[in-house]
């Protein structure tokens, strides 16, 4: 079987139109969220279809000159959560979206624990998936997991093909929808045939689709919902799931 997850970082008001889409494909997805940073309003200044510098509402000015061109990056309001991610698959990206390669081990386990606690509550149940901030990782980071029950932890590091890597504290996305050769890869793994389960895991900031630039915008994202969705031989479902089944497969 092959299974295709959606991963969607941050927690930002565009999942909202995000889900939409999803749910009318019917198509799970997981989204990984910082309980510390609800209802945060910023901007991003991106370059292309890259995002990179965080603006707080209160610094950003429209009509200052800048080389970045800016889109709205607002988180969903505390409040709102439980009800908009109802139904999906809820992974941590720590509490303040803090590098972890960075930090010390004492407030990694701090990071990763609060937002655990703090997700597990408001979704009624066990926290197990986790996307690292800024995609960095090591060893002592993926021990820290470990420790706090993670099961599967994703990098931003790209996969060689689509099978299911063997160290799931260090999971490579196969794409992130803003590359160009996005839905060309989407259609090599629909056209491929292999004896074992296949795994595609999708990448995506929610701000992305607001760019309305060619690579990076919602009618891309529905476009390759329509490619794998309501198909017998994949599986459009949450990371956790698509991982949970491809183990059980294999044994
Ligand atoms: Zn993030």
């Amino acid at each position: 079987m092959k299974y295709f997850t959606w991963n969607f970082d941050d927690g930002l008001e565009e999942d909202k139109e995000t889900i939409k889409i999803l749910k009318e494909n019917g198509m799970g997805a997981t989204f990984n969220l910082n309980s510390a940073l609800f209802g945060k309003r910023q901007m991003i200044g991106r370059i292309r279809n890259l995002g990179i510098k965080e603006v707080p509402l209160s610094e950003y000015d429209a009509n200052k000159a800048s080389l970045l061109k800016y889109s709205i990056h607002y988180r969903i309001p505390k409040d709102e959560i439980a009800d908009v991610y109802s139904g999906f698959e809820i992974a941590s990206h720590t509490a303040e979206h803090v590098n972890m390669v960075k930090c010390s081990e004492e407030e990694c386990i701090r990071q990763v624990k609060s937002d655990q606690d703090v997700l597990g509550k408001m979704f009624h149940t066990g926290i197990h998936g986790f996307a690292y901030p800024f995609g960095r990782c090591n060893s002592r980071s993926m021990a820290v997991l470990k420790q706090c029950g993670i099961t599967y932890a994703r990098t931003a590091s790209f996969a060689k093909n689509f099978s299911l890597t063997d160290n799931l504290l260090e999971l490579p996305v196969t794409s992130w929808h803003i590359r160009k050769d996005a839905v060309k890869k989407v259609r090599e793994f629909i056209d491929s045939e292999s004896d074992r389960d296949q795994f595609f895991l999708m990448f995506a900031h929610g701000y992305e689709f607001d760019f309305h630039t060619k690579e990076s915008n919602f009618e891309k994202f529905k476009r390759i919902c329509d490619m794998v969705a309501g198909r017998d031989d994949i599986v459009c479902c949450s990371t956790g799931e698509a991982i949970r089944a491809i183990s059980n497969n294999a044994q």
